[in-house]
């Protein structure tokens, strides 16, 4: 193994529209890569981390395999461009089987991430080594912790992820991917996995489907294999060709020999996709479920401006998740599109270590107005979410300031109202501005002249449900707007969590 300590290279995350890290932004937690079958197979997973990086920018990892080494392993703080890249750690990683992970801050040591959290975890096994890098939240993670210490096992990190491992060490079965069958089925919550041997490439979604998880195709003479990923954009980077979904409940082991074998280790259950990948968490050049996000996003925008309609001169986007939004609020209301606001791209290379006076300055960083075009004019802004409602307020003094007439939020997905549990960071429920406050009171409390959410049934439709939500059967996961959690977070009520009264 080849790991180093290293300082994080990006105490302050300017690529995220929440310079002032008051929790106002939505983080989803882990982004997963794996590779089988290809020449230096850790090079094709950096690239894929990287173009899976929007998932998470704390730290990433990689473990690879081969013949003649085993497995090797490199951690580190910061973004893969920064570190795997470089050829001198690039080449330590060598082998035909590799899997990686980025992580924003998983259940563990929120925001002060110890290089012992970084994915993928490593277990040696009397039938050899495994790693695995996991996106997801495990819900009973606190009491399966309690339970294993117990046992006798030691832990290496804060992480609940490590929970896989132990629970894989006490099972009896012969073979890692059984015991890995052994090992998820006492775990609840939402969980994605990528997974290795010393031949193998493993993939697992939850029984509900919670997380994404894509498989790919390398082709060609030089490089044939198998690709697992998060998403869909990151196949394109590396010239994969997307095969299909992992299904909901589904374990793939593939081999070099014989492919892609399919199980179904677990009980059969209802998919429960989690709703706000399609609004906010995936890239817009991904595709969900068939889907483009970017044209999901785009109609979702069609959607709001049926709904709230409002008089106005011009239709701008908080870049950049609002975009597509705001290009489908303009085409379907007929008001002109604008960049009144411009997101300057490259403050993440300005200033890496920032004074507390550039600190201060908080959204001005990272956003500007455009004032030629805002002069005078009556403003609709369309934002993906309002979390806290800082940065809304914000971005809302900066277009007043530069002269609009008027400002009407409208947003990409309902009120979000209540946490997530199954692998997003979200502020405690009290800090959510909708679980707090009526519609009304939002709008007077950011100072617009108008705030519209887009509906529930809006966002079903957006998504392609014709029919909206089955209100006794939702399609989806949407627990952050309705408060009904697919999976009871067992651990966060035992530490006082009230889930919401059934009606
Ligand atoms: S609670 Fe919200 S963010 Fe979390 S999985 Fe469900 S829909 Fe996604």
């Amino acid at each position: 193994m080849t790991d180093r300590l290293m300082p994080p290279s990006h105490p302050f995350d300017f690529d995220a529209i929440d310079p002032d890290g008051d929790g106002d932004t939505l983080h989803e937690e882990c982004g997963i890569f794996g590779v089988i079958g290809a020449a230096d197979a850790a090079n094709f997973v950096a690239l894929g981390l990287h173009a899976l990086q929007h998932r998470g920018q704390e730290a990433g990892g990689i473990v690879a395999h081969h013949p003649e080494t085993g497995f090797n392993s490199a951690r580190r703080f910061g973004y893969v461009r920064d570190n795997f890249t470089k050829q001198s750690l690039m080449e330590t990683l060598p082998g035909p089987l590799a899997i990686g992970h980025v992580r924003y801050s998983t259940a563990g040591s929120k925001g002060q991430t110890a290089i012992r959290d970084v994915q993928p975890f490593f277990g040696e096994f009397s039938m050899g080594g495994a790693a695995i890098a996991h996106n997801g939240n495990i819900t009973n993670a606190d009491s399966l912790r309690r339970e294993l210490i117990e046992r006798g096992s030691i832990f290496q990190s804060s992480s609940d992820s490590e929970c896989i491992i132990h629970l894989m060490a006490r099972s009896l079965q012969r073979d890692i991917p059984a015991r890995m069958e052994d090992a998820l089925r006492r775990v609840e919550g939402a969980f994605s996995v990528v997974a290795m041997t010393r031949t193998k490439l493993i993939g697992v979604r939850d029984p509900l489907g919670v997380r994404p998880l894509v498989l790919g195709k390398l082709g060609g003479e030089d490089h044939g294999g198998w690709v697992l990923s998060s998403e869909t954009c990151a196949l394109d980077i590396i010239g994969a060709e997307y095969v299909r979904e992992i299904e909901p409940g589904e374990m793939v082991v593939i081999t070099a020999e014989h492919g892609v074998q399919s199980h179904h280790p677990f009980r059969p259950a209802r998919p429960r996709f989690c709703i706000f990948e399609h609004v906010y968490f995936s890239r817009p050049d991904s595709i969900i479920g068939g889907r483009s996000v970017y044209e999901t996003r785009r109609q979702i925008g069609v959607e709001l401006a049926k709904e709230a309609p409002v008089e106005a001169d011009l239709v701008c986007p908080v870049p950049d998740s609002g975009t597509p939004a705001a290009i489908g609020f303009s085409q379907e209301s007929g008001i002109p599109y604008a960049m009144g606001i411009v997101r300057n791209q490259y403050m993440g290379r300005t200033f890496i270590e920032p004074t507390e006076q550039i600190r201060n300055m908080g959204v001005r960083l990272k956003l500007n107005v455009n004032r030629a075009l805002i002069e005078g004019k009556r403003v609709i802004l369309v934002d993906d979410s309002v979390v806290r409602g800082t940065t809304s307020r914000k971005i809302k003094e900066m277009i007043l300031d530069a002269g609009a007439a008027e400002v009407h939020f409208r947003i990409a997905s309902p009120p979000t109202a209540w946490p997530c549990f199954y692998g997003v960071d979200t502020p405690n429920r009290e800090k959510l501005l909708a679980a707090t406050m009526s519609e009304d009171e939002m709008r007077d409390h950011l100072g617009v002249d108008s705030l519209r959410f887009i509906s529930l049934d809006g966002l079903y439709r957006a998504v392609g449900e014709a029919k909206g939500r089955n209100a006794t059967q939702p399609q989806y996961c949407d627990a952050c707007f309705s408060g009904e959690y697919p999976v009871v977070p067992a651990d966060m009520i035992e530490k006082g969590f009230q889930m919401k009264a059934a009606e």
